[in-house]
Parts: C-alpha cells; structure tokens; sequence
C-alpha cells in the first residue's frame, strides 16, 4: 500500500479549480439538473475506456463485461450515488483528473473569463463543467474509486471550498462511485421519480444501461442480508441510441418507430435520412420529413424539429440553429461529437461547428428532397402540397441553396388545365418557345383569377407557357428568386412587356402601327384620367380585353395590396399604367365619341374594369355602378 492509505492526505485545489467552482456555483443555479447528466457521461465514458482497454488485455474485465452504471438514493443519508464498473482511477490518477484542470482549453477560458458575472455565466457554456457540476447541487462530494487491474482504491472527498482529502479505502471490484451530499434546498433531487425523469431526458441513448433499483424494494423495510437477495435492479434508459448504429443493421420499421417517438407522430414519415459525417468534423444526423403537416406549421415561431445531442447525450430540443425556418417540418436529430456537453442556445447562435453541422444537414434534406421528386413523384407531391409554401421561404431565407431549393418547387401553369401544382422549373425551360430566355409568370389572388387574366392573352396567342403563382408567399417569394438557370423571372403583369424575339417582324410592325393610331385616344384618356394612371399606352399584352392595369417592376401586385391594407399595413400608394387594346370594339366606340363629358365617363369605365381584372379592389365600388348603368340607358 501507498503512504496515502495510512493517513488522509489534504490538498488545495489547484487555484483555476476553486475559481471555476466558484463561477459554476453562481451561474448554473438555473438550470441545476445537469449535473446528473454530466455525472452518467463520465461514467459511460470509463467504461468505454476500459472496453478499450480490454480489448488489449481482456484481463481487465476479471470477469465481469457487463458493463453498466447504477444509480441509488439514500433519503436518509441525503444522498445519490452513481456507480460504474468503467475503468477507475488510481491514486494519483485522482490528483490529476478531478483536482486539477488538465484540460488545456479549461484553462485558456478561465484565463478569458472578465470577471463581470453576467458575461462569464454565458462563457462558462462553451466549456464541459463535468465533474465539478455536482457542486452546484453537493455541498461534499465523495469519490470512491478502484482502478481496473488493481486492488487498490481511495476515496476522494470534498465540500468544494479549496480543499480536498484523499485516502486509501476499500472496494470490492473496479469502478467508482460518485456520492453527492446534497444541500438542504435541493433535497428535491432525492426523490426517486424525479431522477428517473432527468434520465430519460437527458441520457435516454446511453448506450450502457442504467439502472435504478425498483421503488417498492427500495421503500421496504428489510435486513440488509434481506435486502440484497430480493432487490431488483431495473433498467431505467432506452439504450438504443439507433442512429449510432450502422444503417445497413437498420430496418424500415425500425427507422419508422423511432420516428414516432422523435417526432411525435403517429403516422410513418414519407422519408429519411440518415448519414454519419466524418472529417475535420464529426457528427451523425438523422432527419426525417413527415408526411403530414403538423397542425403549428404557420407557426414561424415554432421550431421543434430538430434535437441536438452530443455524444449520444441529449442537450437540448427544438435548436433553431440545426435546421433555417423553411425548414422546419423537418424531424430528428444531431448528434456532434465535437461539441462541449455544456453548450447553451447562446453559444450555439455562434458557433463555427453548428454552422458547419447546419450546412451539411440542409444538403441533406434538399438532396433526399430531390430524389424523392425523381423517384417517387407521388410521394412527391404529396409533400409539396403539404410543405410546398414553407419551402417558398427558401430563397429569402438561405441564398446559398437558392438554385437548390428552387429546383423543388411546382407551380400551376398554363400548359396544364389543372390547379395542381405539377410544373418544376426544369420542365418549364425544358419546353420554352425558341428564342424564349425568361421565365413568365403571374401571381394572383386565386388559380381562377390567375387563369383568367387578361395579362395572359399575349402569351396564349403566341403559346407561351406562364407560371401561375396563388399561393399568398409567391408574390413575396419571386422578390428573392430574380433568376434560375440563369433565366430572368418576368411578371407577365408587371413592367414593359418586351417580347423580343418571340416576336416576329410582322407582329412588331403591326404594333407600331397600333399604336400609332391610337395616339389620338391615348391623349384623350390621360386627360380624362388625369392623375389616377401613371400614363397610358397601346398594349402588346392584349388580344380580348380591351385594357389592362400594368404595375411597375418592383411594385406589389394588386391582390397583395389589398391584403397589406386589409391587414393595416401602409401601401406606397403608386399608379398604375392603363395598357389599352386598340384594335378592341370597345375602344373604336369610345374614340368615336365626341362629348368630352361623356369620353370622360367612358374613360373611367375602362380604367376601373380594368382594375378589377386585375385583381385590385375599387376605392368607390357604388359610384362604378353608377356610372355603369348610366351609360347602359344612355
Ligand atoms: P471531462 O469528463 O470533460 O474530461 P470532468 O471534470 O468531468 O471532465 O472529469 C475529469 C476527469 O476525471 C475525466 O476526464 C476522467 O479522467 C476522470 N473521471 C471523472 N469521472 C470518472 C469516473 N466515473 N471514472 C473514471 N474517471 C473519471
């Protein structure tokens, strides 16, 4: 035996310790019980060291390879104790791991620290706390530990205030036991349930079991001989950390029930996926898109996809660092294994390994997004009527994946007589016009508004395809999305319609023309009109309507207005440009008109039909029915 075991040997913590207890004690009081967790990491840590080890010398074991961690309560005592069959420390040993802080980066953050509380108690998240975690709760600490391949063991004891003893002991087999004397005010944690709850919680995907013994025993009032022959140990974690396991050892059902317990869910996901990331950085990802929508998907605020563990140790849930908010259907987790346990939400809002983690999961669910698409366009559409709109976030929020996400989406179209959403942007160019080099689209209120626009007549003389965009996030969403394949997005009702070379010769002359003679009614409208239009002009959009409301590039459209007012917003008021169709009836009969009085009527008619169809709302709805019936009996 060692000179330690003759007599109890008192040492000071090295001085960073003291501090480092110190600072813990005052700013982890919040959040209190991850102490525990700390504590079982340690313990399945020493037993993964000793299975190391043993794999050299399987004498280690003397035995005994089953390898767990068992957690006791002793009420009377006040106590908890954490055992493990892990691989133990010796004396000295001891000295250096929990008396010291070996670790180099502890030191550089204590060295950081500023001394102002409220700025160290966010720094302290960067760091594991480990072992002096226990401290928050213990006013002593107790360690009674026997190294594997020895007969030795010591016990370490301290109440956290700059010293600790250390002495030689007895105990029967390797591991060590961690005895917490907690204080008075967290005798809470000395209640059974609430232990097995912190567990759960946080530790649920140790791979090692840890058990607790059953209540009822616990309670009895036995001998202690009594005792150890009837007490039932039970298990009280999951263990089955699935997504550390290799994913060909992995079946459907099983990937489908741990869904529905992640998730929660009751129905199997529509898909997965599952990767093991290895390199500069390390972590394992498994992410799941549902195939319902849940009832708080407009909820932006919501975020409870995405768990975080590190080291299969939970951390937190619903971390909106893990997953942008166009995402946030996504279920499943993140398991780092470069991460501190201790990581909080404000250190993860800036951490160069989150974003990394981060990027790399958004690749993945965009990739297995497009390989439902290719490979199950039922499935697929069966996702985008559920999350197409969330999706549609994609472009404003995350402009690296832009062209990525926008290769997702469908919309209406008028090369289709449907509704539905089936037209992806590749199938779009794919049947483009020669010498077409823009995408058309049109969003409106609703599909019918959309297919019925009078904006579309151009397009349908010449067989041009047009998107139609209904969805309320479209209109938003087209002010990010400028460009795909690098084609420019067109609003078929916005700006100067400039054809080009789908055009032909003869179609441009025939305009000029147009527009020619219609100068002399253009003059006559802009004064009836005065300043309700921005200008007039002879329009190239036109075939049966006899005008239409044209907006500027970058303004709203109309039915967007409407619901910016309605919902009290204010809207930059702004003209519109009144584009008429010479060639129309309608127009020849209004030219035809002498009394200007009535040109005047007649002009304000045009306008405000026009306006309607555009899908904007008349600002005196009564008065344009007066006007109309007027010039019915006139
Ligand atoms: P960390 O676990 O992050 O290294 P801790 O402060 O929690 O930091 O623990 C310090 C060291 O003490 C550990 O690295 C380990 O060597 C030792 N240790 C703690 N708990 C145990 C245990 N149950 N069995 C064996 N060694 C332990």
């Amino acid at each position: 035996m060692s000179e330690a075991a003759v007599q109890p040997e008192s040492h000071e913590f090295q001085a960073e310790v003291s501090q480092l207890l110190n600072l813990m004690i005052h700013s982890l009081y919040s959040n209190k019980e991850i102490f525990l967790r700390e504590l079982i990491s340690n313990a399945s840590d020493a037993c993964d060291k000793l299975r190391f080890q043993a794999l050299q010398d399987d004498s280690l074991y003397a035995g005994d390879n089953d390898l767990k961690i068992n957690i006791s309560l002793d009420k009377d005592a006040g106590t908890l104790t954490i055992s493990d069959n892990g691989i133990g420390m010796t004396h000295d040993e001891v000295i250096t791991n929990i008396g010291t802080i070996a670790k180099s980066g502890t030191k550089e953050f204590l060295q950081s620290l500023t001394g102002d509380q409220a700025q160290d108690a966010q720094l302290i998240g960067q760091f594991g706390v480990g072992f002096y975690s226990s401290f928050i709760v213990a006013s002593k600490v107790a360690v009674v530990t026997r190294k594997a391949g020895t007969d030795e063991a010591f016990r370490w004891e301290s109440e956290g205030t700059g010293r600790y003893t250390l002495e030689a002991t007895e105990r029967d087999t390797r591991g060590t036991d961690v005895i917490l004397y907690f204080r008075d005010e967290d005798k809470e944690y000395l209640d059974d349930w609430r232990i097995r709850g912190i567990i759960r919680k946080y530790s649920d995907h140790i791979s090692l079991p840890i058990m607790m013994l059953q209540e009822a025993n616990e309670a009895s009032e036995e001998t202690e001989q009594d005792k150890d022959q009837q007490v039932e140990w039970e298990q009280v974690n999951n263990t089955t950390a699935l997504w550390a396991r290799a994913k060909k050892d992995i079946s459907d059902e099983e990937y489908k029930d741990f869904y529905k317990a992640v998730a929660p869910d009751f129905q199997d996901p529509l898909a997965w996926t599952h990767n093991r990331v290895e390199g500069k950085q390390e972590y394992t990802n498994l992410l799941y898109i549902p195939s319902q929508a849940p009832f708080d998907l407009w909820d932006r605020d919501k975020m409870h996809g995405i768990k975080l563990y590190v080291n299969r140790v939970f951390i937190m849930d619903d971390s909106e660092q893990l997953m942008p908010k166009y995402l946030r259907f996504v279920r499943g987790l993140v398991d780092s294994n470069d991460l501190p346990l201790n990581v909080s939400r404000e250190i993860l809002q800036s951490n160069k390994l989150i974003d990394g983690i981060r990027s790399g999961s958004v690749k993945k669910v965009l990739s297995l997004l497009e390989s439902i698409a290719k490979n199950k366009p039922e499935d697929y559409k069966a996702f985008w009527k559920n999350f197409g709109a969330v999706l549609k976030e994609g472009p404003a929020e995350d402009f690296a994946n832009k062209e990525t996400v926008a290769k997702l989406f469908r919309f209406s179209s008028t090369r289709e007589d449907s509704a539905e959403q089936n037209v992806s942007l590749d199938q779009y160019i794919g049947s483009m016009k020669p010498g077409q080099d823009k995408i058309y689209y049109l969003t409106a209120d609703t599909y019918m508004a959309a297919k019925n626009s009078p904006h579309l007549e151009a397009f349908k003389k010449r067989d041009i395809e047009v998107l139609l965009m209904c969805d309320r996030v479209d209109e938003w969403m087209m002010q990010y999305l400028n460009e795909y394949d690098e084609k420019k997005f067109i609003s078929v009702a916005k700006g100067d319609l400039d054809l080009g070379e789908l055009d032909s010769e003869e179609d441009k002359k025939t305009a000029e023309e147009a527009e020619k003679a219609a100068e002399g009614v253009i003059e006559r409208l802009k004064t009836a009109l005065g300043d309700q239009v921005e200008s007039v002009r002879a329009s190239s959009r036109l075939t049966d309507s006899p005008a239409v409301v044209v907006l500027n590039e970058n303004e709203m459209a109309l039915h967007m207005q409407q619901l910016m007012k309605q919902a009290g917003h204010e809207v930059p008021v702004s003209k519109p440009i009144l584009e008429i169709n010479p060639t129309h009836n309608l127009l020849t009969r209004i030219e035809a008109e002498q009394d200007e009085q009535v040109f005047a009527d007649w002009a304000q008619l045009l306008f405000d039909q026009a306006v309607l169809a555009g899908g904007g709302q008349l600002e005196n709805p009564s008065e344009f029915v007066k006007q109309l019936n007027k010039l019915l009996l006139s």
